[in-house]
């Protein structure tokens, strides 16, 4: 319920004239997806940049800097929608997430129908929803589990919403944090049939299928999960572009599903794939790529003008790759990706309006 007496600001998106009010409490983003705007977004802590909107004109105010917007950004205008509290009527300019509007963000209980140990630290969960639960997402977006204690843990879904309908189960590749309570408990602990609540789906990070370039995904650990939806549903659409996938990782043991990628690739003529080893032991006698996965794919790619990339993992790999692709000429509008921060532990006020 919104609160009556706070004041209320008016937002208009400059680029299609469509408006939507937002309370003086309220992020922009909060008040955007309350009422079915779609604007782009990830971690919702202001750790990875992806609901960067440009403010034509109006003032926000933030609770805290958000560590993905630099002052110099500030002073250029930019905002990050899932931060700013508004202090007066808003233009501001960024892309409205066309899809946005058929799919409903759940909170449903699901049970956890199975887990497999992919690789020493990798952990799959198989998750079925409540029977007769219709439920829908976009290949690349991920769910929140809401913890009993108030926090939440984002995970991405690793199967296609088509394989999805299939079995019935969605798929999740976890990997064991040092010291991450919620992983370790998935590791430990968690008995088959376990019980879990989730908020889902969520976040813009998904195929974009109304153009023809060819696409570059490039994975970092288990930011292979989402790019494994999105490979999935682009073979089952018969998707007719040149798609090539990197997946970076340090040594060869943590290449936990590439008999699946080798598959891709010897079936399909428009898929390429190329592990990338950061730390190759002696032991991985490792033939292929060394190196940053970035780099690899810069190197490979050095005009970058005409392609779409899709990347995900951790929030070092994010922030590099997009100063070297921007470097190399790939135009935001066509950089997508989802950076895995967790930076939900580090934001006070997150954790206390989770709880
Ligand atoms: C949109 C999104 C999608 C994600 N999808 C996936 C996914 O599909 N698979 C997956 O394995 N992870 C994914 N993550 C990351 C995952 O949510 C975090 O790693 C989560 O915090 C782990 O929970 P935890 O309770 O085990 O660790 P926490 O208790 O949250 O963290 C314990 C300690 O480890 C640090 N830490 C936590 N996570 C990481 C990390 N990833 N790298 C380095 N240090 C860390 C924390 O700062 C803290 O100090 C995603 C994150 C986001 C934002």
């Amino acid at each position: 319920m919104r609160g009556p007496q706070l004041m209320t600001y008016k937002v208009s998106l400059q680029d299609n004239q469509r408006q939507f009010e937002v309370q003086e409490d309220e992020t922009l983003l909060e008040a955007a997806l309350y009422q079915e705007i779609g604007l782009p977004y990830g971690c919702q802590s202001g750790g990875c940049g992806a609901c960067r909107a440009r403010i034509v004109s109006g003032e926000v105010e933030y609770d805290y800097d958000p560590p993905a917007l630099s002052e110099r950004e500030k002073a250029e205008g930019y905002a990050l929608l899932c931060q700013a509290r508004p202090r007066s009527d808003l233009v501001i300019q960024v892309e409205e997430l066309p899809d946005h509007h058929a799919i409903q963000v759940r909170n449903m209980p699901v049970r956890v129908e199975r887990r497999e140990q992919l690789c020493h630290d990798v952990m799959a969960l198989w998750l079925r929803l409540p029977k007769g639960e219709a439920f829908e997402y976009l290949a690349g977006q991920y769910l929140d589990f809401l913890l009993r204690d108030g926090r939440r843990r984002s995970f991405s879904i690793a199967n296609s919403p088509a394989e999805f309908r299939r079995t019935g189960l969605l798929e999740l590749h976890l990997r064991h944090v040092p010291e991450g309570s919620f992983t370790a408990h998935v590791f430990n602990e968690m008995t088959d049939r376990a019980m879990l609540r989730m908020e889902a789906p969520l976040g813009g990070f998904y195929l974009r299928e109304d153009n023809e370039r060819p696409i570059v995904f490039m994975a970092g650990g288990t930011g292979f999960a989402p790019i494994k939806s999105m490979i999935e549903h682009a073979l089952e659409r018969k998707l007719d572009r040149p798609m090539h996938l990197y997946w970076g990782v340090r040594a060869r043991r943590d290449l936990y599903m590439s008999d699946l990628a080798e598959q891709w690739q010897a079936k399909n003529p428009s898929l390429r794939f190329t592990p990338v080893l950061s730390e190759a032991t002696e032991e991985d006698q490792w033939p292929g790529k060394r190196g940053l996965v970035h780099e690899a794919v810069a190197e490979d790619h050095p005009d970058m003008r005409d392609l779409d990339v899709y990347m995900s993992g951790p929030p070092v790999m994010i922030q590099a790759a997009s100063k070297q692709f921007s470097s190399q000429g790939l135009p935001d509008g066509q950089l997508h990706y989802d950076s895995f921060d967790y930076a939900y532990q580090t934001w006070p006020d997150k954790e206390a309006s989770t709880g």
